[in-house]
């Protein structure tokens, strides 16, 4: 452990010493495995059960830990070495939407890689090796901005909106909403429908709220005799989802239809030709969904030009949750009130009705904003870019620049490895 590693232990450690009054509770605690990274130990250490939370609090002050977690699993004897003598109870269904899934355009302007070799900092996330020295081992540089934070937002949006609730019909406070800590949101939902849902079924729902495996064939999407059989407002599931997403569009006017299929969330754009026959067609369209017609008639437009409109809806109906999250049934998540190592914010828990107004390079900020609170720390990476907290902005820095920084801005540095603390 270096003089940084010491140092955050010590904030962490302070941290929740401070905050043992407020420090939220983990539901049926007795049945949860937790498990810990920590800044003084190498590996996870986990198969550790408490009875009660103040004995967890114990843990977190003594430790500081880098990364708290516990099981979304319920077991008899959580602290059991072995996972088949731990006496599997059920388990939360529990999602992780993170940034680093979605293909944003400012994870090329801020990620980047540093050559283990020699120091050289190359663009992009996977260079095949370096340019200068021909190493091809890397550190990943990771960083986040408000725009990935709003893109995960509005994955817990869509999650929340267009399946838990409108769908799923599940009551907003039966919804337990995280912020990560870091990139991204943790939706925990328990309660006995979930408990006993096995891997398979768990992978359903994923997949339907991902909006994969949608089969063109069963739903007749498909051109019959060089007529368009598209969907009806009163269909099921995901046709009349993407029915009222393609009517929602087309009224949005000129420009907003160019925008959206020229600028699609993932995957290809439309190209010109197709787009101007959609703007053709327009007030058809809109005249047959309304008369709940399945005619969605634009001559000439092939079935592949049919299937990638259906993709550029789809995405902007569909949650990006994490399947592997998702079907894991041993699947250790963060501990709410922890704070997060890579980042020193805290995981903390979002009221649905609040995430609108949820700012997390505010709200999560562990340590309060105050000018008098500063550390020194000097940059040990080829580049920090910038980084807003609270409602400032820092850097970019370059290697080697020494700068005093309010605590939790100093502290993001640390914490993403690109900075050391200086002594005073
Ligand atoms: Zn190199
Ligand atoms: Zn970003």
């Amino acid at each position: 452990m270096n003089l940084t590693q010491a140092y955050i232990k010590k904030l962490f450690s302070a941290y929740y010493r401070a905050h043992i009054r407020e420090f939220p509770d983990t539901a049926s605690l007795p049945q949860r495995e937790f498990a810990f990274l920590r800044w003084d130990h190498p590996g996870m250490v986990r198969h550790l059960g408490y009875p009660s939370k103040d004995f967890l609090l114990q843990y977190l002050i003594s430790h500081g830990p880098r990364h708290s977690y516990h099981s979304a699993t319920y077991y008899e004897r959580p602290s059991a070495e072995k996972m088949e003598d731990k006496g599997y109870l059920g388990c939360d269904f529990v999602t992780d939407i993170d940034a680093d899934h979605i293909p944003t355009a400012c994870r090329s302007d801020h990620n980047y890689t540093i050559c283990k070799a020699c120091g050289n900092k190359e663009k992009g996330e996977k260079p095949e090796k370096c340019s200068k020295c021909d190493g091809t081992k890397f550190t990943k540089i990771l960083w986040l901005c408000d725009e990935c934070l709003n893109v995960s937002k509005q994955q817990a949006f869509n999650l929340v909106e267009n399946f838990l609730v409108r769908e799923f019909a599940i009551p907003l406070e039966a919804i337990q909403l995280n912020f990560s800590g870091h990139r991204g949101y943790h939706i925990h939902l328990d309660g006995d429908a979930w408990l006993h849902l096995d891997q398979d079924a768990r992978r359903e729902i994923a997949d339907y709220v991902t909006g994969e495996g949608f089969s063109f064939k069963l739903w007749n999407f498909k051109k019959t005799q060089n007529v368009m059989q598209g969907f009806t407002l009163d269909q099921p599931g995901w046709p009349s989802k993407i029915t009222r997403e393609f009517y929602r569009v087309l009224k949005s006017g000129e420009n907003n239809i160019w925008h959206y299929f020229k600028n699609p969330i993932y995957g290809r754009a439309l190209n010109k030709p197709v787009i101007e026959k959609i703007l053709n067609y327009r007030l058809k369209l809109i005249t047959a969904i309304e008369k709940k017609s399945r005619i969605w008639d634009i001559p000439t437009l092939h079935d592949s030009s049919w299937h990638r409109i259906f993709y550029i809806l789809r995405d902007h109906i569909k949650a990006d949750i994490d399947v592997v999250v998702s079907i894991d049934l041993h699947r250790l998540i963060r501990l709410n009130g922890s704070l997060h190592g890579k980042a020193g914010f805290k995981v903390m828990s979002v009221p649905y009705e609040t995430l609108k107004d949820y700012d997390p390079l505010v709200d999560g900020l562990a340590f309060p904003d105050n000018s008098e609170n500063t550390i020194t720390i000097q940059i040990t990476a080829p580049l920090a870019p910038k980084i807003r907290i609270g409602d400032s902005e820092y850097g970019p820095y370059i290697l080697g620049e020494k700068i005093t920084l309010p605590l939790n801005a100093g502290l993001f540095l640390l914490c993403k490895d690109v900075a050391l603390l200086v002594r005073n």
